[in-house]
């Protein structure tokens, strides 16, 4: 199967989040013409936006895929209302998941409701640095540059990096 390179970000906060987490990986190398090339260890850190709300859980992917953007961008929407996500109106309010299309291969998307990059990325620690555990420092984002370049403009702060539990 052709596919191209697609990195997604995944993040939860309620409801178990490292378990939401860790099916929301299983579920996502489970989509059709769709295989998962690696994924990130997790990541715990404090909210971004409002502070009232439980500490996050996040890691990043790499699919490789022969789903269209738009496709793709469906199936992560199918796969959140799966876990129960509710969206109700508040900008980075609480979830039980979210998943994001960080980058489409070399692909610059700007389209209503479609944004790839995705354009938060440089100034989140909690993409940046999962993504620069599976992915190559050489790497380009379109309209960023490379990976390292982001790497060495985004420290860490309070991002943890959990251990594996051991099986
Ligand atoms: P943020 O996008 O800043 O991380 P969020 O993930 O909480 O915020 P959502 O409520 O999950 O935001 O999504 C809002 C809209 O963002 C969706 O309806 C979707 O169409 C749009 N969107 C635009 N670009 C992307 C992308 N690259 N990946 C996922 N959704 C996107
Ligand atoms: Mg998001
Ligand atoms: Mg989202």
């Amino acid at each position: 199967m052709s596919g191209v390179l697609a990195y997604i970000g995944l993040g939860s906060n309620l409801q178990d989040p490292v378990d939401q987490v860790a099916r929301a990986l299983t579920a996502l190398a489970d989509l059709p013409e769709t295989r998962c090339v690696a994924r990130s260890a997790l990541y715990a850190s404090p909210p971004m936006g409002p502070q009232d709300q439980p500490d996050y859980i996040n890691a990043v992917a790499c699919l490789s895929t022969a789903l269209a953007p738009r496709d793709l961008l469906a199936s992560l929407q199918a796969i959140e209302r799966a876990h129960g996500r509710v969206r109700n109106g508040t900008r980075w309010g609480p979830r039980t998941l979210d998943l994001d299309i960080l980058l489409y291969g070399g692909r610059q998307i700007h389209e209503p409701g479609l944004s790839v990059p995705h354009p938060g990325i440089p100034e989140r620690p909690f993409v940046v640095h999962p993504l620069a555990e599976i992915a190559p420092r050489d790497l380009v984002l379109p309209g960023h540059g490379p990976l390292a370049l982001l790497l060495s403009r985004c420290p860490q702060g309070d991002l943890r990096r959990l251990e594996p539990v051991p099986a």
